[in-house]
C-alpha cells in the first residue's frame, strides 16, 4: 500500500538532520517495510535456531546478536514456536536498543532495570535477553488494557527475574534512586511508523506532536527520581519530529541533570547520528530510505552525581512464604541453576529468584503488581497443580511426561480445541511441538483436558 505524506509533515522534516525528502518519499511509495523477528535465547539453544535459520532467517539485524530479517511475512498466529515464546515479532530499527544496553551499562553485574512504557513487551523481552540473568527488569504499562498483552509476552519468554507493573509513571517517586537504568521508549506521534500503519498518517498533525512532546516531558520528569545518581536513561521514540526527538534530549540535559552519552556505530552503516541544539547531545536515528528499518530515535543519559549506595529499603510486612515442606516440593519442579524463594500470593505460589526477593516485596509495597517471577500454581496439601506460566518457563524442570505433536495437533490445542494424541501415561503432562513447550494438558481415560488460557487462543481458521 502506497503512503501519502501530507506536506506539512514533509515540511516539518526539511532541517531534520539526515531527512533526504525525495528519497523519503520513495521509500513510503515504492518500498515495503521489513519483517523481522528476534529469538529467544533463553529458548532457543543453538541447534534449535539452527533449525529456525534454514528455513527461515534471511539476514542478521546488523545492531542486535538475536535480530533477523526475513525474506517474507509469514503468518506469525499460525506458527505454534511464536505462541510458545521462542521469538518475538519487531520492527529492526528498534533492536538498536541493544547497543545503549551493551556500550553504556556495566556488563555481567546485577542491575535494576525499568522499562516505563512497555506494552507489548519489544523492549522488555529484548532487555531481559540482554541484561545478565541476576538483573531484575520492572516491565511497567500505564495503560489497564495493555498490560495483559504485555503480561502474556513475558510468561511465553518464561524468565523468572521480570516483574509486570500497572502503574502511573509519577508511581515511582515512591522509589528513589531504586533503578540503575530506566528506559522510556515513550507513547508519540508514530511518523516512524507509516509504512506499516498508512492510516497512521491520518491522524498526524503539528498540533499533535507539540502534544507529544509535552507528554514525553511530563513522563520523564515524573520518573527521574527513580534513577540512581550515575544511573543510565534511555529515551526513545518511534517520530522524526525534532520536538519528540533532539528537543526532548535538550530539556533532559538542561532540566534534569544529565549528560548525554555517546553510542558507536561506525560499524554500523545508515545510522544518522544527531546532536540536540543547546547541549550538543548525542541521539541516534533511523530512516527508511538508509537501512533495513522504519523510522526510529534513540538517545542515551547518564544522570549526575556520584553513584551513592541506596536509600534503605524498608519492608513493612513479612513476606509470607512457602512452608519448608513445601518448597521442597516445588523445588523439584524447577531447575536448579538459580536458588528461588517461594513467595504465597493469593491462592498461588511465585517463584522468586532468592537474590531478587528483597526487592520484588519491596516493588510490592509500592506498585501494583501483575506478574512477578514464575507463578507457579497452586499447593493444596503438598499436591502440586502446575500453572500454564510454570510450563513456558525457562527454568521448568523436565518432571512431567511430555507429548511431542505435530503441527496441526499443536494448532488444535492453541484453539483450545479438542486434541487426540496415543499416550501411554495418565494426568498432567506437558504438550510440546518442534521441542518447546505449549501448555499443559491433562491425559484421562478416553480423554485430554486442554488447559490452554482461554483468553490467548487462536481465533483465526
Ligand atoms: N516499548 C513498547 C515495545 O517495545 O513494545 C512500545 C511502547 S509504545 C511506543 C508507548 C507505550 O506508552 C504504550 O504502551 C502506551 O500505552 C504507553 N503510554 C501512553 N501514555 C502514557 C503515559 N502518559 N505515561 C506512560 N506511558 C504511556
Amino acid at each position: 500500500m502506497q503512503v501519502e505524506l501530507p506536506y506539512s509533515f514533509l515540511n516539518s522534516l526539511q532541517t531534520v538532520k539526515g531527512f533526504r525528502e525525495n528519497k523519503f518519499i520513495e521509500a513510503h511509495t515504492l518500498h515495503k517495510p521489513v519483517t523481522s523477528i528476534r529469538i529467544n535465547p533463553a529458548k532457543l539453544k543453538n541447534a534449535k535456531a539452527d533449525t529456525l535459520l534454514t528455513t527461515w532467517l534471511h539476514e542478521r539485524v546488523p545492531w542486535s546478536t538475536c535480530g533477523y530479517y526475513l525474506n517474507e511475512r509469514p503468518s506469525f498466529t499460525l506458527d505454534p514456536w511464536f505462541h510458545a515464546g521462542a521469538y518475538y515479532v519487531q520492527e529492526a530499527s528498534s533492536m538498536f536498543l541493544e547497543q545503549a544496553l551493551r556500550q553504556c551499562l556495566p556488563q555481567n553485574v546485577p542491575l535494576r532495570i525499568l522499562d516505563l512504557c512497555a506494552a507489548p513487551g519489544g523492549k522488555s523481552t529484548h532487555i531481559q535477553s540482554v541484561i545478565s540473568p541476576r538483573s531484575l527488569l520492572v516491565s511497567n504499562e500505564v495503560i489497564k488494557t495493555r498490560v495483559n498483552i504485555l503480561t502474556e509476552n513475558l510468561i511465553k519468554w518464561g524468565t523468572g527475574n521480570v516483574v509486570v507493573t500497572n502503574n502511573d509513571p509519577k508511581d515511582f517517586n515512591r522509589l528513589p534512586h531504586f533503578f540503575d537504568c530506566i528506559v522510556v521508549d515513550a507513547p508519540c506521534s508514530g511518523s516512524g511508523l507509516f509504512r506499516k500503519d498508512p492510516d497512521a498518517v491520518k491522524e498526524w498533525s503539528l498540533q499533535s506532536v507539540e502534544l507529544c512532546s509535552q507528554r514525553q516531558q511530563r513522563i520523564l520528569a515524573d520518573v527521574l527520581n527513580a534513577l540512581k545518581p550515575g544511573g543510565i536513561l534511555i529515551y526513545s521514540t518511534c517520530s522524526y519530529s525534532y520536538e519528540e526527538d533532539e528537543r526532548i534530549s535538550d530539556w533532559i540535559c538542561e532540566t534534569g541533570g544529565f549528560t548525554g552519552m555517546p553510542i558507536q556505530i561506525s560499524q554500523l552503516p545508515g545510522i544518522v547520528e544527531t546532536f540536540s541544539k543547546h547541549s550538543k547531545s548525542p541521539g541516534y536515528r533511523f530512516y527508511p530510505d538508509r537501512l533495513k528499518g522504519e523510522g526510529f530515535y534513540l538517545s542515551v543519559f547518564q544522570k549526575k552525581g556520584d553513584a551513592a549506595s541506596r536509600p534503605h529499603e524498608k519492608l513493612k510486612n513479612k513476606p509470607v512464604l512457602a512452608s519448608k515442606a513445601e518448597q521442597q516440593v516445588l523445588a523439584n519442579y524447577l531447575q536448579d541453576t538459580i536458588p528461588f524463594d517461594f513467595l504465597k500470593w493469593k491462592e498461588d505460589v511465585l517463584a522468586i529468584p532468592n537474590h531478587l526477593l528483597q526487592a520484588v516485596l519491596y516493588l510490592q509495597q509500592n506498585l501494583y503488581i501483575k506478574k512477578a517471577g514464575i507463578n507457579m500454581g497452586q499447593l493444596i496439601r503438598n499436591q502440586y497443580i502446575p500453572s500454564h506460566e510454570w510450563a513456558l518457563s525457562e527454568p521448568m524442570a523436565p518432571v512431567l511426561p511430555v507429548a511431542e505433536v505435530d503441527e496441526q495437533t499443536a494448532l488444535d490445542y492453541l484453539r483450545k480445541n479438542e486434541i487426540h494424541i496415543n499416550a501411554s501415561h495418565r494426568g498432567w503432562s506437558i504438550l510440546q511441538y518442534r521441542g518447546l513447550p505449549l501448555g499443559l494438558i491433562k491425559i484421562l481415560p478416553g480423554r485430554i483436558n486442554n488447559y490452554y488460557p482461554a483468553g490467548w487462543r487462536i481465533l483465526n481458521k
